[in-house]
């Protein structure tokens, strides 16, 4: 088995092997999607329900389409009319849906380490579409494949991720997969928004962008998670665009043909320019939405492998 996994809880569980297994896959995804039809089979009969505590856009979307694209049931559970409001724990509201039997369950939730309890209680395989400051598996992979094709390959690559990295799921995600795929890692940003430790992760640390974007291949920009800060971590967002903001000027310190990413949802100058952003020549951020599809694709696509084959076994 080629990616034996039950359920996607984060990077830090995959092998380099696997990850390529699944970004390989999400290619032949990408093309599919690029088709007048693009219906598949791989969910056929199985039934997937989104659960989302906290406010999404792309990741939402993009999980409900890559569903129905592969013939699944989709239901989105509207959270905010649901019995969580009424106090019902997570679990509890877990177990009710549970006993519905879906297959898929994809979740998304404001503490870091919710949705791992979650999948020990449930019988299906579960996704976690982002856990507090955790992990956000399948938008690394999504970053990863955009980086693997706008670049041609995903290792030895110098990328920079900047920004509130304290705060921020993605980033931690990034780190561990870009690190796996033995790239070398940047992170850029001012020093309270820097987690304690970081440099054990091999990685290098800057407060300076022009510094840290030196011949950089990938600059990745990140939101600041004011949701999850309780203090003044930035003097003022004037303040931190003219010292961190991404602008043509800063990115003149990269490679000639660095790519402009960024997870979404952006704020035009406080994190980036917003005509850099749009910048087709530089900004690869269309592009991530739409690898976000085919990854999601992907990883349903392999789990529901290994559940029709663990119930085959059964
Ligand atoms: N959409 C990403 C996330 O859910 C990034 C962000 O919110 O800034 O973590």
């Amino acid at each position: 088995m080629t990616f034996p996994h039950r359920h996607l809880l984060g990077i830090e569980a995959l092998r380099p092997d696997e990850i390529t297994t699944l970004l390989d896959l999400a290619d032949q995804y990408v093309t599919l999607n690029r088709l007048p039809d693009k219906h598949a089979d791989a969910l056929v009969g199985l039934t997937q329900i989104n659960m989302f505590f906290e406010n999404s856009t792309r990741t939402q979307a993009s999980f409900e389409i890559a569903g129905k694209r592969l013939g699944a049931d989709v239901m989105n559970m509207a959270m905010q009319a649901s019995s969580v409001k009424k106090g019902e724990t997570l679990i509890d509201t877990a177990l009710t849906l549970n006993a519905m039997h879906p297959d898929l369950l994809v979740v998304r939730h404001p503490h870091s380490g919710a949705v791992d309890l979650l999948a020990q209680k449930v019988n299906c395989a579960v996704l976690n579409a982002g856990d507090g400051r955790h992990e956000h598996p399948t938008q690394a992979l999504l970053d990863a494949l955009t980086i693997r094709r706008a670049k041609g390959r995903l290792h030895r690559l110098s990328v920079a991720i900047c920004g509130d990295i304290a705060h921020s799921r993605v980033a931690r995600s990034n780190i561990l997969l870009l690190g796996k795929m033995e790239n070398r890692l940047r992170l850029i940003g001012p020093p309270t928004l820097m987690p304690a430790g970081i440099a054990e992760f091999g990685v290098e640390v800057f407060d300076d962008m022009q510094e840290g974007l030196k011949d950089v291949d990938v600059v990745m920009m990140l939101r600041l998670q004011k949701e999850r800060m309780d203090g003044g971590f930035i003097p003022s967002e004037r303040e931190y665009y003219h010292r961190y903001g991404l602008d043509e000027d800063k990115l003149r310190s990269a490679k000639p043909d660095a790519i402009v990413m960024h997870p979404g949802p952006m704020n035009r100058g406080v994190e980036i320019d917003g005509t850099l952003a749009d910048d087709i020549n530089r900004s690869v951020i269309q592009d991530q939405v739409e690898m976000g599809v085919a990854v999601r694709m992907a990883a349903m696509d392999l789990l529901a492998q290994n559940l029709r084959l663990t119930r085959g076994a059964a």
